[in-house]
Formats: structure tokens, C-alpha cells, sequence
């Protein structure tokens, strides 16, 4: 920034986000409606295109197989800047806005109790701005924005860089919903692997002839057994978890086919590669124990998450000229009230922003991001859509969702975001320097996608789910059309 303050190209983007408030807000209330779980996102996905669409960019869904993953290109030549970020919400989260206790929209339906409507909201007021700044001022590059599917399950994001996505791409920015408006450098979250074990035996009566079965549901079982003795040999951060998802229908018969999905995670790609090698160990001995066959399938597999120390600092100052939001009382009010009902201390709305500090704290979270950060430097925001504190899928997380404080903190976001991809394509200089920074903080660690080359993506498992709901849903929906002006 000069000492006459921000480029005019930079006030130019931040005035297309401010006079484009309640297009902001409409937007992020819509995807906050339509409350869809990952793979299903089929409303946000054609609202987000129609948007990007009619601004200009040319759009593309279906990306690597994942018909609600898109891609919107602007501009030509380079540099290429990525943004990207997921749009997906959670079952059973559904939430009221403004409510601070526990009150669905529509009882036992998913909804958003994190904020990935406003993460999709800031990224495409964001993409906007940049794109009209481009248009206006004549800046070389090309814009490459990403929604991606099914974050919740990890799942996207490592397709699209393996399908070579990212392989044109300098740098790449991602944004999240949080309490506060910070960014960070370093390993934030873990590595994954999202996997189905499979066990397939025979179906007889239970009672008349059970010595002519082989029951699946007891490879199921074995393997708990094992991974549970296995737990004392595990590594401080690694963790494993899972969830019973098929363990027969009826008592009288012996499965004959019964699952378990498990995540594995460690602080290293690496590490949740080799606890799920092990995991994959006992699984076969459960199944030579119990005479059933076994079928592994991996979901989805993700590298940690880093974010790139250049960009980081770009970042930090876009949220300084940004600034945080003024809240009203009754905006504090509310997230006090919020956070007592969530058993937490009532310290309100942030009033200023977090400045960046050392490298961050590694979390034992994941998110599927984790991959474009090892391919790529990757700068990550953190926008005060949601008040302070409340734990992510809990019907707390919700509350603020669709209201003026997400509304607020989502303007906020796309400005920063605005800002700094303005900063490079101002001064090409800056992908050169978080080149330089990346190299350093890879270092002599090599990129290989956890995800088999051939493997398909899983594209239907929350269907059923969704499907059960959406027509309730839909009685929801924001009546009001979008319309950035
Ligand atoms: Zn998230």
C-alpha cells in the first residue's frame, strides 16, 4: 500500500463488494436454505453458476467426475490464481437464524452448523470483484474459482489436484467461516484417509442352521477388537474413528454383508498412510478369523493443511485495510446470549481483527484443502462470519448463520480476499517470493496423492438423505433472486 493508501484498483473491488451487501447476504442466506449435505449440493452449485456465468466467467461442472464440483475461469495467459472453497452443510444440523437455543427450520433435516454457505458466498463476492477490477484496469491473469464438493467427507479436493487442476495454477487462496478475522502460515490441520472396510459372508437362519452361516457383522466386529488393542501403539496424534454403516437387518438372519467406515489421521500424510496400512492388516485378520471376505475401499485421503507464509502476510494486511466489522448491540447481544446457551464464556463478538502471529498450532482436524496446499502456495482466510467460540456442527454454530453477523463478516471476507488477489496481480513479484517460501517449507517432502490413480470418486451416498428432506426444505427457500449489480 502506497502513503496515499490502497490502489485505486483495490478501493475499486472492495466498492463492487460493498455496494453488492445484500446481493452478499442473499446469497449466503440461499446456500444457508437449501442446507445441502456433501454430493448434493446441486441448488448451490446452479445458483453459483448462474451467477459466475452471467458475470462473464465461463463455468464448468462435473469437475473430476463430481457433478456438483465446478470450475469458473476468467481471463487469459497468467498468473493463474485459484480460489476455491466448499459449500456443504451436515445432517441433522438444521437451525433456526437468530434463535439462540436449539430450534430446527425443519426437525431431523441437515443444514449449515459451520458456515460453508458463507464460505461459498465470500469466495464468489470475492471472484466478482477481482474479475470487474481485471475488466476495469486492464490486469493480466486469469482467475480460476473452485466449489467443492462434499468437504464434510474430505472428499473433493484431492480428486481435483490429482486430475491435474491445480497443475497451471501460481497460487491459490481458500476462505472459512470462523469467530474471528485472522489468517495463518505453517501445518494447521492433519492427513486423512476415509475408508470402507467391507466384509462379506453367507446369510442362513440364525437359530435353525447357524453353523451353515459366516457372519459379516463378526469381521466388523473383530476389527473394532483389533484396531481397539492397536490404539495402545498408536502414535500421540494419531487418531482413528469410525461408524458401524451396514451391520445386518434382522436378528434371525446372520448378515451376510456388514461394513465399517473409518477415518485415519496423523500429523503427516504419511502417518495416516501407515495407520491405515495397519488398519488394513487387522481387517484381513478379522476376516480369516470369522471365514468372510474382505473388500477395502477408499473414500477419500488428504494431506494436511499448510498455509504459505508470503501469502499469509499478504493476507494479514488485506484484513487490516479490510477491518473488522462494526456489530450493533444487538448483534453482540445475541452472540452472548448464543454463547451462554452453548455453555461458554459470554466474550461476545471480536472487535478487531486477530493480527498473524508465528506458525500455527497443528489441529488433529482435517479438511480436504490439505492437497492443494503441498501442489501449490496456498493462502488461507479466516473471516468473522460466526460468533466466537461456538463448536462447528452443533446446533450453536447455526444460529448466526443467516443473520446480519454472517452477512457482516462475509462482506468483510470477500474485500480481504478481493484484496490480496488484487495485491499479485498488481506485483507478479509476490507468486515468486510465495514460490520461494513454499519451496522452503516443503522442503524435502515429495507430493503423492493418498488416492489410488484409478480410483473412482464416490458420487451417491448422501442421496437417499437428502432426498428425504429437500421437498420440506425447499418450503424455505429464499424467494428473493440474487443479482450482483
Ligand atoms: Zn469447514
Amino acid at each position: 500500500m502506497s502513503k496515499n493508501g490502497p490502489a485505486a484498483e483495490k478501493r475499486f473491488a472492495h466498492d463492487v463488494v460493498e455496494k453488492n451487501s445484500k446481493a452478499v447476504a442473499l446469497l449466503n442466506d440461499s446456500i444457508f436454505y437449501f442446507g445441502e449435505i456433501g454430493l448434493e449440493e446441486h441448488e448451490t452449485v446452479g445458483l453459483v453458476s448462474d451467477l459466475l456465468r452471467k458475470e462473464g466467467f465461463s463455468v464448468e461442472t462435473g469437475v473430476s467426475g463430481f457433478p456438483t464440483g465446478m470450475l469458473a475461469t476468467f481471463g487469459e495467459g497468467g498468473p493463474v490464481i485459484a480460489l476455491h472453497t466448499e459449500c456443504d452443510a451436515n445432517p441433522e444440523n438444521s437451525q433456526t437464524p437468530g434463535a439462540a437455543e436449539q430450534t430446527p427450520v425443519t426437525p431431523g433435516a441437515p443444514g449449515h452448523c459451520e458456515g460453508h454457505n458463507s464460505n461459498a458466498a465470500v469466495m464468489v463476492a470475492g471472484a466478482i470483484a477481482i474479475k470487474r477490477a481485471m475488466e476495469r484496469f486492464a490486469l493480466p491473469g486469469r482467475l480460476k474459482v473452485f466449489l467443492a464438493p462434499a468437504e464434510e467427507q474430505l472428499l473433493s479436493r484431492p480428486y481435483f489436484v490429482r486430475d491435474g487442476y491445480f497443475a497451471d495454477v501460481d497460487c491459490a487462496f481458500h476462505d472459512h467461516i470462523g469467530g474471528d478475522f485472522s489468517t495463518t502460515y505453517g501445518v494447521t490441520h492433519s492427513g486423512l484417509v476415509s475408508a470402507k472396510f467391507i466384509f462379506h459372508g453367507e446369510s442362513v437362519h440364525a437359530a435353525t442352521a447357524p453353523w451353515k452361516g459366516r457372519d459379516a457383522l463378526d469381521g466388523v466386529v473383530m476389527m473394532d477388537m483389533g484396531m481397539a488393542q492397536y490404539r495402545e501403539h498408536m502414535t500421540p496424534a494419531m487418531r482413528a474413528h469410525r461408524v458401524i454403516t451396514e451391520g445386518g437387518l434382522q436378528p434371525n438372519v446372520i448378515p451376510g454383508r456388514a461394513s465399517i467406515w473409518w477415518y485415519f489421521r496423523d500429523s503427516t500424510a504419511e502417518g495416516a498412510r501407515l495407520l491405515f496400512e495397519q488398519a488394513r492388516k487387522i481387517a484381513a485378520g478379522a476376516a480369516m478369523m470369522t471365514n468372510t471376505t474382505l473388500e477395502v475401499e477408499v473414500l477419500s485421503a488428504v494431506w494436511p493443511v499448510r498455509g504459505n507464509k508470503t501469502l499469509a502476510e499478504l493476507i494479514d494486511g488485506n484484513i487490516e485495510l479490510a477491518g473488522m466489522p462494526d456489530w450493533t448491540e444487538a448483534e453482540q447481544e445475541f452472540a452472548k446470549k448464543l454463547q451462554t446457551a452453548a455453555g461458554l464464556k459470554a466474550s461476545g463478538l471480536k472487535l478487531s481483527h486477530t493480527p498473524l502471529k508465528g506458525p500455527a498450532v497443528q489441529r488433529a482436524a482435517a479438511n480436504d484443502c490439505g492437497d492443494v496446499s503441498w501442489v501449490v502456495p496456498m493462502g488461507r482466510l479466516t473471516f468473522p462470519g460466526n460468533v466466537p467460540e461456538v463448536p462447528f456442527h452443533h446446533w450453536s454454530a447455526g444460529a448466526a448463520l443467516a443473520t446480519s453477523i454472517a452477512h457482516k463478516g462475509a462482506v468483510a471476507g470477500a474485500k480481504a480476499l478481493a484484496g490480496s488477489v488484487i495485491d499479485i496481480l498488481l506485483d507478479p513479484s509476490i507468486i515468486a517470493r510465495a514460490k520461494e517460501t513454499f519451496r522452503a517449507e516443503t522442503g524435502d517432502v515429495i507430493y503423492k496423492s493418498l488416492i489410488p490413480d484409478d480410483q473412482k470418486p464416490p458420487v451417491d451416498f448422501n442421496r437417499a438423505e437428502m432426498e428425504k428432506w429437500r421437498d420440506r426444505m425447499r418450503a424455505h427457500y429464499v424467494k428473493e433472486k440474487v443479482e450482483f449489480v
